[in-house]
């Protein structure tokens, strides 16, 4: 019998994998599918940014990288974020590495042992909690509130901060809600959080570039005041249709950097250095390409937003931002997670249930609008059908 260590009992995952996996077996019997259940663009990654790869590797660029990656990358993650949010951050300071995700991985890992607790979203991405379960640390659940857009109350949030508290993990936009944070909501945040100097923070804005109505992303960097103890994580997955690449960045104060590099270098020692040359043609290059792509979001949820609304049960929040819409389904009286099997077995359409997001997911159901107009106009079709076939009154 092998031994395991502990922690491995701990280990969460992301449903949307699991439901990416059963819509394929689906698939492979003959079924349409329509799948509205994973969170990745359906664009292709712009030409030039492909091509700037491809020149890389005829180039030569095949050998290890900095752990920290090229300096010209980690240059233009600075100029982005300078001419993005007016912030000058060193390029020492950004640490690239393999996805969005290995941000997040590093700082939990930093923080997260038995005794400290981590308060994080919840409805959120399903790892924050995963992967502070495994680091030994307490998930202290922040209840986002759908009758606040799926912002989260910046009074509650700081009655949550207890002397044990090690970090904070903010998400705007956010996924799976699509919820943003108004600024007013992290001015008061942030005003609290002087009375907790021991708590970093974490601020995911991997969709910072997707935000609609005109609003401007708010972005963490720009509240000086805890400089010294934020976290940024940010990426091309999303932005720049790019999630086979694996390549994000996380930016750290001074001094918590040496220790990300640690476990960079004890993890993957750099990222495939073609995706980081991929990297700099994205953020250096023309800008028309990631509008396109926003513009075509925010038209898919002009259509998807009020077509949820319109069936049966639903009730959807208008999401300011992200690529997800994320639907009360109480008034179907199905719990989420039969919805979404009884969706995607019975009516051929793939979402994910609120549930795997955390307790508070629980009566909501998340559509991924990063699919084109016709499909996501064929799934809410079928579902519409489902529902008013005899169904409604099947539910448990
Ligand atoms: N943060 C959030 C909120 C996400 O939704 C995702 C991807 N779904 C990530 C981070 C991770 O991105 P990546 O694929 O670049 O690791």
């Amino acid at each position: 019998m092998l031994a395991l260590s502990g922690r491995m009992s701990q280990l969460g995952t992301e449903s949307a994998f699991e439901v990416l996996a059963r819509a394929g077996e689906l698939q492979r019997q003959g079924r349409s599918i329509v799948n509205l259940g994973i969170g990745q663009p359906d664009f292709p990654t712009p030409a030039h940014i492909v091509e700037a790869g491809r020149k890389a590797l005829a180039d030569g660029h095949h050998g290890y990288t900095p752990a920290n990656g090229i300096l010209p990358l980690r240059e233009a993650v600075a100029a982005d974020l300078h001419r993005r949010h007016g912030v000058t951050i060193s390029p020492e300071r950004v640490l690239v590495v393999p996805g969005g995700k290995v941000t997040m991985f590093f700082a939990i890992m930093m923080f997260g042992e038995a005794g400290a607790e981590i308060v994080y979203p919840n409805p959120g991405f399903p790892i924050y909690e995963s992967a502070i379960r495994f680091s030994g640390a307490t998930p202290v659940p922040m209840r986002l509130h759908e009758d606040k857009g799926f912002s989260f109350s910046a009074e509650e949030v700081l009655t949550l901060i207890s002397p044990r508290t090690r970090l904070l993990i903010l998400n705007s936009p956010a996924n799976p809600t699509g919820g943003v944070v108004p600024k007013a909501e992290f001015d008061r945040l942030v005003a609290g959080l002087a009375r907790h100097p021991q708590v970093a923070v974490l601020s995911d804005e991997i969709y910072g570039e997707m935000v609609y109505d005109g609003a401007a992303h708010i972005s963490l960097t720009n509240y000086p005041e805890i400089a010294d103890r934020l976290i940024l994580l940010d990426g091309w997955s999303k932005t720049y249709a790019m999630t086979g690449w694996r390549l994000g960045y996380g930016v750290w104060p001074e001094a918590l950097f040496p220790y990300a590099e640690r476990l960079a270098i004890n993890c993957h020692s750099c990222v495939n250095a073609a995706a980081q040359y991929g990297g700099i043609a994205a953020l250096s290059g023309p800008r028309e390409p990631v509008q396109r792509m926003v513009a075509a979001f925010a038209e898919r949820r002009a259509y998807i937003v009020p077509a949820l609304n319109a069936l049966p049960g639903f009730r959807c929040a208008n999401p300011g931002g992200a690529f997800y819409a994320f639907p009360n389904i109480d008034g179907t009286g199905f719990a989420s997670r039969t919805l979404q099997s009884r969706l995607l077995d019975e009516a051929g359409v793939a979402t994910v249930s609120g549930t795997s997001f955390g307790g508070f997911g629980d009566g909501y159901l998340r559509f991924s609008y990063a699919a084109n107009l016709a499909a996501l106009q064929e799934a809410i079709g079928r579902i519409a059908d489902w529902l008013t076939r005899d169904h409604a009154s099947a539910a448990p």
